[in-house]
């Protein structure tokens, strides 16, 4: 397969809204953020407004380490969505990050032979389109 496709939609780039702006503009910038609870002291992501434990409206931005552990994957061999058909085959996954919250993303420059429930991995940054996402490599790798 080949010809990566211009122009035409593309589903994966988020679309920043004024609440989320601060996340990706971070994102940009190679940081991860989190939100974290001023009432229960909890964090969370994706960003919400509101915090998802307690419902409270006192949540603050806060810079993540980036240090996270891989708690389940799947390797997608078929999307037909663009661009992912043009990157399969590829590995989703659900990582805990260290300060508590569990994040869909994607475990990159690791083998499928290589994954392990509970491995080390730090956040990385793909440029999407106009924004950058956060993904994660094995932290062996630095
Ligand atoms: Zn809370």
């Amino acid at each position: 397969m080949s010809g990566a496709p211009q122009g035409g939609p593309r589903y994966d780039e988020p679309e920043a809204d004024a609440f989320t702006r601060t996340y990706w503009d971070a994102a940009a910038r190679g940081r991860l953020l989190i939100r974290r609870c001023a009432a229960c002291g909890r964090a969370h992501h994706y960003p919400r407004e509101f915090c998802p434990h307690c419902w409270s409206e006192d949540v603050v931005w806060e810079a993540a380490s980036g240090r996270a552990t891989l708690y389940t994957w799947s390797v997608v061999h078929r999307n037909d969505l663009p661009p992912f058909r043009d990157r399969t085959p590829y590995v989703a996954a659900v990582v805990d990050l260290a300060e508590g919250p569990r994040m869909m993303t994607e475990v990159v420059e690791c083998g499928e032979a290589e994954l392990r429930v509970g491995m080390g991995l730090r956040a990385a940054f793909r440029a999407v389109g106009s924004v950058a996402v956060p993904v994660f490599r094995p932290s062996h790798r630095g």
